[in-house]
């Protein structure tokens, strides 16, 4: 297997804290070993971004632009070799994983294009107000374990468009594909503007603290957003958190059951469920809640699981031990609580595989209707009044997404538009792309990622203000 380094300051160098296995969770076996950081690496990582910085945020945008576009084109030729990695290290199904490499392209070039031209808020024959967006300086980017390439790409595209250099830290059980990337992005970036540090779950507190970081770009989940937010208090650090969520699949009384079922499904079960916008609860109309339970079930059933890299395979394994753990926790609560339909169990075989599982007459308050599951298990509930509907998904702490189904279109984008989250989707489902701000409202999430607004989070507004004479 291939050698694996960090990536600082334009050199490729061995971990000072030595090496971690990595597990194929299709298996459970070790495949590869990660380079591991020690705190002076960080340091030295952060020192060389800081030193990169003046002369990367000098340069023209459409020079930067023109090299975040060679990333692009670079990832495109290798797409495959990606592809296949992100399998091995994470467990999605090679389809998938080539999606997911694609859409990291697509996000790249999709922020090519964008420029932070200056605004004028005022000009009289008195006074001409501007205001004009710099770059902050050193970002530190965390990542997690899900889509370990697209959201780093989410933000190293804004980041270093507008002029700022970065230090990124995977996470701890996905990391390669990062340092994977870093060799490429260090064929093509000045030393310094991309570094790449690895950990074993102990370094993100350092950077989130570290006095050269101006800001961090954190996804991950809600109890670890937390910290980062209070650590980042120390220095009035910027933040941007994508954090988890609850959402909500919310089906109309005029839509035809089968059909929708089964786009609900895919929206809950790709990935193995472990999607921050995944469908985690949905809410179907009484008369046609049997149909539409029945046809869940019946995909669960026809669902084949397997090891990623396997031609056919639809839902690979959860990513690591710790969330298979979990969703056992949470497949007992299904149990007790309510009546599963299909799956319910792990699958008996080597690998963190867990049969896709739906549960049904399951109550508001059972953990697995409550909280964030991220696995291949989704609660149906029955509703016969969509106010009372509204009202249940409104009371959750998370509002990252959503999505409503319905025939009549404007009636469903009225619903859609009374839910608390950063995005729902009418009719459709997980449509991210560049152009288009992310965001979580509530506990889901701080600030904005993509779009122009995701881009202004790397930039500190200056206004200048004149008399004219
Ligand atoms: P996590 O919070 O455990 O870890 C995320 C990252 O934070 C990892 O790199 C980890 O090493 C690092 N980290 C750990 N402790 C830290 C600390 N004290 N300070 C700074 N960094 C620290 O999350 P996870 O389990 O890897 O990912 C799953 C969660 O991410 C889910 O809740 C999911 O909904 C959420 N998520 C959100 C989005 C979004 O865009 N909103 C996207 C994907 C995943």
């Amino acid at each position: 297997m291939k050698t694996f380094k960090l990536l600082i300051n334009g050199q490729l160098v061995d971990g000072a804290a030595g090496t971690a296995g990595v597990v194929n969770p299709a298996t459970e076996e070790v495949f590869a070993q990660c380079p591991i950081a020690d705190e002076a690496q960080l340091n030295q990582a952060v020192a060389a971004a800081k030193a990169a910085f003046p002369a990367w945020s000098k340069r023209p945008i459409e020079e930067r632009a023109k090299l975040i576009d060679r990333l692009a084109d670079a990832l495109m030729a290798r797409k495959d070799e990606f592809a296949s990695l992100l399998t091995t290290e994470q467990g999605k199904p090679l389809d998938q994983a080539g999606y997911e490499i694609l859409a990291s392209v697509f996000t790249l070039k999709g922020f090519v294009d964008m420029r932070l031209e200056p605004k004028v808020l005022r000009e009289t024959p008195e006074n001409r107000v501007i205001e004009f967006r710099a770059p902050l300086g050193v970002v530190g980017a965390i990542t997690p374990w899900n889509f370990p390439v697209v959201l780093l790409m989410n933000k190293l595209g804004p980041a270093l468009l507008a002029g700022n250099t970065m230090v990124s830290k995977p996470a701890p059980t996905t990391p390669l594909t990062t340092l994977l990337f870093a060799e490429l992005a260090n064929a093509i970036l000045p030393p310094g503007v991309f570094n790449v540090v690895c950990d074993r779950n102990n370094l993100g507190g350092l950077m989130t603290s570290h006095p050269d970081i101006a800001k961090i770009a954190f996804t991950g989940s809600t109890a670890t957003g937390k910290k980062v937010m209070a650590s980042a208090a120390g220095s009035v650090k910027r933040v941007t958190l994508e954090l988890g969520g609850n959402d909500a699949a919310i089906v109309l009384d005029d839509v035809e059951p089968v059909a929708t079922a089964q786009k609900v499904f895919t929206g809950a079960m790709t990935n193995a469920g472990q999607i921050c916008v995944a469908v985690k609860r949905t809410y179907v109309p009484e008369k046609m809640y049997d149909t539409f339970c029945d046809e869940l079930a019946r995909l669960a059933n026809a669902a084949i699981v397997d090891d990623g890299s396997k031609q056919g395979a639809q839902i690979g394994p959860v990513q690591n031990k710790a969330q298979y753990e979990k969703l056992k926790e949470f497949l007992a609560d299904a149990k007790a609580n309510g009546t599963v339909i299909a799956g319910g169990a792990p699958l008996d075989r080597p690998g963190y595989f867990i049969a896709p599982t739906i549960v049904r007459d399951i109550g508001e308050d059972s953990r697995i209707v409550s909280e964030e599951q991220f696995g291949p298990v989704l609660p149906v509930m029955s509703y016969t009044n969509i106010d009372d509907v509204i009202d249940r998904v409104n009371e959750s702490d998370y509002g990252l997404a959503g999505t409503v189904w319905g025939k009549d279109v404007n009636r469903a984008m009225d619903v859609a538009s009374r839910i608390d989250s950063g995005t729902v989707w009418v009719n459709q489902h997980l449509a991210i792309e560049a152009g288009i701000p992310f965001r979580g409202s509530k506990q889901s999430g701080l600030g904005a990622e993509l779009g122009e607004a995701g881009l202004h989070e790397y930039t500190q507004a200056r206004v200048v203000n004149a008399a004219l004479a």
